[in-house]
Formats: C-alpha cells, structure tokens, sequence
C-alpha cells in the first residue's frame, strides 16, 4: 500500500471525515471497514481522521480510530500539528490522555516551535496541559532499569518496570485502588521489590523538582504513589494477609458518617511529607487542604486528583466508593446511596458501610418524603392559586355583572331616596 498523499482522499475517506464532524462512530466502524478507507489518509491540509477526531472532542471516535490502527504520531499537518496538539487544544483530557497512552511524542513542535503542551496552555485548557505534564512514558522509566556508572545491580529490576509503570499511568489516585494493583501482582506482593520501587519513585520525583523545566505535578505524584508503596511495604511485612488489612484500614468509616478517616489522614500526611517544601503545588494543596475539617469537602483525594489529573466535579462523579474507578454504576439496594464499579468493590466495602447503611436509607427516604411533601404543598399552592385565579376571573365577571346591577341599584336607591 502507498503512504497517502496530502487531498489525495477517496469518496469513502470524504464520507469517514463527514461522519467523524457529526460523531456517528457506529457509520465511521463500518466504513473503517471498506477496502477504499486508509485510516491514516490526509485531508488537503494534511490532517488525518484521527486528527479531526481529536479536534472535534469525539472520546469514541479517537477510541475506534486508534483500534483500526491510527498513526498518533503523524506530522504531515501543514502547520507541524499532531493529533495531541488537536487533542489539547479540544481542551478533552481524556483524549489527551488517549493519545499518550497511544504513544504520542510529547515533545514534538509544530511549525513555529511550540509543543503541545504549550499550544494547549496558550488557549487556556489548564487541565490537558496537566495531562501532558503528568505523563511518564515507560522509555524513561525503563532507564532505571540499567545500571547507571558504578552499579554492579540496576535500581529496578526489569521485570518490576511493566508492573511500576502500570500503577503511575494510573488516573485513579484512590489509594486502595493502587493497593488493589500492587496485590493483583505477584512481583509486586515482596517487600524488597517494593522498596525498590519506592525509591525509584523517590529518585523520579527529585529529577523532575531538579530539572530545568521543572515538573512539580509529576513530582508529587511519583512522591505520593511512593508513599503508598511505603504502606504498602509495611503492612506486607507486619501482617500475613496480604494486605487485606490495609484495605480495611483505608476502606473503614466512623461511626457517624462512614466518613474514611484513616485514609484522609493518610493521604494528607503524603502531600505533608513531599521533600521540597519551596514547591509551588505543595504550598496550593497545604491551602486547600488545611482548613477543612475531616469528614467536609473537599477531601483530600479530590483535591490532590484536581491537582495532578485536573480532573474537575471529582465528588459528583461515578466514582466507584471502594477503589475511586470512574463509570460505577451499581448502587448499594439497599441505601441507594453509594455507587461501586462492581460486585467485588461493594463486598470489599460492605464491613463499614453496613454500619451506616440503615442511616443513609433513613436520611434518602425522610429527604424523598420531604420532597415529595413539597411537590404536593407546591402542587397543592399551584392549585388553590389557580382556582382563586379562575374565581377572580368569574368574580370579574360577576362583579361587572353586579357593576351593572349595583347602578342599577343605586339608581333605584336613588330612586328610592328621591321617593322618600
Ligand atoms: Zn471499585
Ligand atoms: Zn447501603
């Protein structure tokens, strides 16, 4: 096959970039499918499907195209743009992400020198360009995996590198979830592989404070997941059960409320104990942080997510109420009140909640009575202001009827005063 010219564009490939504009990804599924369809043909400007997917938000279509094997890395654009330039300037931060996931250069300029991270802050979309900066390709990671001058061993043993990676691509900073991560791996359940993972963490957090165009989200993460692995670590060799208990301890809520104690106070001590004190983002988090009182909003979660994510509306979400994955959908029968990813999540944090289940079904039921008490004294209100309306009209009608007879009357008063 041709590499596709620039214009040089089928009737099908016309029809797949209309259909694109207008979203319809099952139409774009089935002409991906046509033998006349190069998925990386280029529009005249040079702008390739994937890139009009980008540009124009479309999440499924990014999706569908990278699936048919998109290339995330061409640069035929006229003006040097890649499909991450388009998807920060969409303002889309989870295309952004779609597209580094995919293997998008980070680094690439257009034609007048700027990256995409740069594009994307010149028009203001914060977020995409904390996605960018808070990407870590496996390249870099994987330089820890040789030794470096003198060392006989490399910091990270190879087989670590795939596992460690895993855990700091993830959007899902809810520590339990990272438990749950470091448990689904056999070589990540040993508390050697952890301190070395941990300290790797350490060392990528000091050079990103360090370096020249100086990374302070990506530092914070790398310190934060750091400090899980530590707790990690901990537990893994105080207890025998596999860190069942540090779940619990992260999952349990107060009696009150459910509220997770344990795991706002950790999470809060993590961001306290980030080593460079000067940084800008600590200094922000410590001030958003601070003067909530535990068990109010915003948690501490949510504000570090915000931070380092950018991921906004954090508490209004689908999130998953055990391990924070986005999409729940499955809701406590009982209560109604809490959302988990699945089954699994729910039994996992069944031990707490049913403490507090019986209260929240209460509070939804009383809230629902009141609200439905409402509606019908508003209905009810709606109703008399209606009759007294059509009473007023027939009172209108009366009274110019009674106007009429009342003259009538007072003529006869009149009348009558005159006959006296
Ligand atoms: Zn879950
Ligand atoms: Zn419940």
């Amino acid at each position: 096959m041709s590499a596709p010219k620039k214009g040089d564009l089928t009737d099908t490939e016309k029809e797949l970039l209309q259909v694109i504009a207008a979203g319809n990804v099952q139409e774009a599924s089935r002409l991906l499918g046509s033998k006349d369809v190069k998925v990386n043909c280029l529009d005249e400007y040079g702008m390739t499907p994937l890139m009009h997917a980008a540009y124009k938000g479309k999440a499924d279509m990014c999706k569908l195209l990278l699936q048919h094997g998109a290339d995330v890395n061409c640069n035929e654009h006229e003006h040097g743009y890649t499909a991450l330039m388009f998807a920060g300037l969409s303002g889309k931060t989870e295309i952004t992400w779609m597209m580094l996931d995919a293997g998008a250069e980070t680094d690439a300029v257009n034609s007048v020198g700027r990256t995409a991270a740069q594009m994307a802050a010149f028009v203001g979309q914060h977020d995409c360009v904390t996605v960018i900066n808070n990407f870590f390709s496996r390249a870099r990671l994987d330089y820890y995996t040789k030794p470096q001058g003198l060392e006989k061993e490399p910091k990270l043993p190879p087989k670590l590198s795939g596992p460690l990676h895993k855990i700091i691509m993830s959007t899902n900073l809810n520590p339990v979830k990272i438990v749950m991560m470091v448990k689904e791996n056999p070589l990540l359940m040993d508390v050697e592989a952890l301190e070395k993972c941990r300290k790797v963490l350490e060392l990528i957090c000091e050079k990103c404070i360090k370096q020249q165009d100086m990374n302070e989200v990506l530092a914070m993460k790398m310190h934060y997941l750091s400090c899980v692995l530590q707790k990690c670590g901990s537990f893994l060799k105080d207890r025998q059960d596999k860190l069942e208990s540090l779940i619990k301890s992260l999952l349990k809520g107060r009696d009150s409320d459910g509220f997770p104690v344990f795991q706002e106070k950790f999470i809060r001590e993590c961001i306290r104990k980030f080593p460079y004190c000067d940084a800008t983002l600590l200094q922000q988090l410590v001030r958003s942080i601070a003067p909530v009182e535990i068990g109010s909003d915003p948690t501490a979660m949510s504000v570090l997510t915000q931070a380092i994510t950018g991921q906004v509306g954090f508490m209004d979400a689908d999130f998953c109420t055990t391990c924070g994955e986005k999409g729940a959908e499955k809701r406590c029968s009982i209560c109604k009140m809490v959302i988990y990813c699945g089954q699994a999540c729910q039994k996992l944090h069944w031990f707490s909640h049913k403490k507090v289940c019986k209260m929240l079904q209460e509070q939804r039921e009383k809230h629902e009575a009141e609200s439905a008490a409402r509606q019908k004294q508003a209905k009810a209100e709606g109703d008399q202001a209606l009759e007294e309306m059509s009473s007023t009209m027939e009172d209108l009608s009366v009274s110019q009827n009674e106007t009429t007879s009342s003259t009538d009357n007072h003529t006869e008063d009149v009348n009558s005063v005159t006959a006296d």
